[in-house]
């Protein structure tokens, strides 16, 4: 069993004097509130000085054992405390005779759009664990300057499987707390995220001059070591398919050269130590691309399962009681304590509720968090906050899910 509990405290302002009060104020909270394992905390009533120099505190999750309420004196804290950067992402817009062209976006990492990117998604396995484990090694092996002629290290990630299963989100919420855990290696990050399909969605003569303009000034950042830069290829599939088309002629030679500048690009930059390559893909059959196959992790990410629907579902239930659209006063249970209870000892909120994750299975992630929106939108009478009503509203807008498809 670990003995070390992971408490992120994302502060207001930079204040990092006032650290350990910060850590002393969260531990009195602890000690006066009770606390669930994965558990973001945005309110802290009884707190002022909480209330003024913290906007949140992420729990990480933590051993089955402390299942309901987290006992600390059984843990070693390991504190990460720091603040967002809250400028919105900035496009890459890159001129050419056929107009602008946006050709990759930039958002500065850690960034308040994705504070809690990486606590709202749930699979059915580790691999939210192991993929972040994975990262810090390559990160520490390449920073160490390992020789990858000796130890494998290539530096690029490749989540693949089904649309709307998490691999963009996943990505991007894996740079944004890389860029929590290992603050004190860099000072911040950048995620940058290049936009394949403009690249070649038409023919255009200059990309192959846009490919080298875009990769230059992300060597511009590179080049500081302190900065920690995580490129996503997204959708890397249409990299294979304008050079495919290409080969067998449909497409001019021209765009053929720019699958080749990325390529050779990406093959450069990875080489730098604060750099990770992360890539998705909508395909399960192998893609041809070098880089690809040279991948140290091929992720494919499923469809959810029950456990990971049910995690899904509440947390869109509690995010509707926060906002008082849904009855505050229902709790919900912790999936660990319904997978343990026999279902006829389940009261009838959790056993509905479970019910609709069974009929939801073969629905993504992306379908079951539209489920909320579509049962208030069709299936609830607007005024009403009852839970159970929502409920048979949800029955209802599942069914209507997987008629639609
Ligand atoms: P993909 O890149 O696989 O097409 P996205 O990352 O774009 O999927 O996900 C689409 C939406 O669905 C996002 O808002 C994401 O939060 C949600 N989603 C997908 N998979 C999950 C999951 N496993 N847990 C929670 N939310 C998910």
């Amino acid at each position: 069993m670990s003995d070390t509990i992971i408490v992120e405290v994302v502060l207001k302002n930079k204040k990092s004097q006032l650290e350990s009060t910060v850590q002393e104020c969260v531990l009195k909270y602890f000690k006066s509130n009770p606390i669930s394992p994965g558990c973001i905390i945005k309110t802290f009533p009884n707190d002022i000085i909480l209330r003024d120099l913290v906007e949140c505190i992420i729990i990480d999750d933590v051993p089955e054992s402390q299942e309901n309420f987290i006992d600390f004196s059984f843990f070693k804290i390991h504190w990460y405390i720091y603040t967002v950067n809250y400028s919105k992402p900035m496009v890459q817009n890159e001129y050419s005779s056929d107009g602008e062209i946006n050709i990759a976006t930039h958002l500065v990492l850690p960034n308040a759009d994705l504070t809690n990117s990486w606590e709202n998604l749930y699979f059915d396995n580790d691999i939210k664990d192991n993929l972040l484990k994975y990262a810090h090694t390559m990160m520490k092996f390449s920073d160490n300057g390992i020789d990858g002629n000796v130890v494998t290290c290539n530096k690029v990630i490749l989540l693949h499987g089904p649309p709307g299963t998490g691999k963009t989100s996943l990505c991007k919420a894996l740079s944004h707390k890389l860029a929590v855990r290992m603050q004190e290696r860099y000072h911040s990050g950048l995620f940058i995220e290049v936009n394949s399909h403009s690249l070649f969605s038409r023919y255009f003569s200059e990309s192959g001059k846009l490919v080298t303009q875009m990769f230059s000034s992300i060597r511009d950042v590179i080049e500081n070591g302190n900065i920690l830069v995580c490129v996503l290829i997204d959708e890397v599939e249409s990299l294979a398919h304008a050079r495919e088309q290409c080969l067998s002629g449909v497409e001019p030679s021209d765009s053929i050269r720019v699958v080749n500048a990325v390529l050779t690009q990406i093959d450069q930059i990875k080489r730098y130590p604060n750099v990770l390559i992360l890539a998705t893909s909508n395909l399960t059959k192998s893609i041809d691309l070098a880089f690809i196959d040279r991948a140290d992790i091929k992720q494919y990410l499923g469809l959810p399962k029950v456990p990971a629907i049910y995690k899904i579902y509440v947390s869109c239930l509690q995010e509707l009681q926060r906002v008082n659209i849904l009855d505050n006063n229902v709790k919900f249970e912790p999936l660990s304590t319904i997978l343990k209870i026999n279902l006829d000892n389940l009261n009838e909120i959790s056993r509905k509720l479970l019910e609709i994750c069974e009929k939801s299975s073969g629905l993504s992630g992306r379908a079951l968090r539209k489920v909320p929106f579509i049962s208030h939108a069709l299936f609830c009478n607007a005024d009403n906050n009852s839970v159970w009503d929502f409920l048979i509203a949800m029955d209802k807008a599942v069914e209507k899910e997987k008629g639609d498809r």
